[in-house]
């Protein structure tokens, strides 16, 4: 399973935001979404950044309410780990798990073409897994 298969079945839509907004604008998107976490996107439509909760829950521990008027850049990590739409589910958890972080925006050609969650993640391991189990226990049957 790839990350085209991932996409292909759940969108290709990405919530962003411009790394100038606030991070209260930040995080009351993410709540409205229901994510737990925001791209940042230049007006060009480059990768600027990830906000995510985590970020959110860092700042606030170290300046207070003061941190949701701050703009996002302040506090978002820059250096974003992408995935491209040929790596498979065995390759997501390593760069997660490598990384500890639970988001991958996915990149085509320079451009935001979706991302996936350690959820998405989870979600196709688990049907792997069933399915093999089923042939095992079809093969096994049929023996
Ligand atoms: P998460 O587990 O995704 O909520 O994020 C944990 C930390 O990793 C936060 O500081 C995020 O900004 C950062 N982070 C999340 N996704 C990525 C990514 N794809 N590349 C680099 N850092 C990330």
């Amino acid at each position: 399973m790839t990350v085209k298969a991932i996409l292909d079945e759940k969108g290709r839509d990405v919530v962003t935001i411009h790394p100038d907004e606030a991070i209260g604008d930040a995080v009351r998107l993410m709540a409205s979404r229901r994510i737990g976490a925001v791209v940042a996107v230049r007006v060009d439509g480059g990768i600027a950044g990830i906000l995510s909760e985590r970020d959110v829950v860092r700042v606030l521990a170290e300046a207070g309410a003061e941190a949701l008027s701050q703009p996002v850049s302040s506090a978002m990590t820059v250096n974003v780990r992408r995935a491209r739409e040929s790596h498979t589910v065995h390759e997501l958890m390593e760069i997660m798990t490598e990384g500890r972080f639970r988001h991958l925006p996915v990149e085509d050609d320079g451009r935001l073409a979706g991302i996936v969650s350690i959820g998405d993640v989870v979600k196709r391991r688990i049907q792997d897994v069933e399915r093999e189990a089923q042939e095992m226990r079809q093969y096994i049957a049929t023996a």
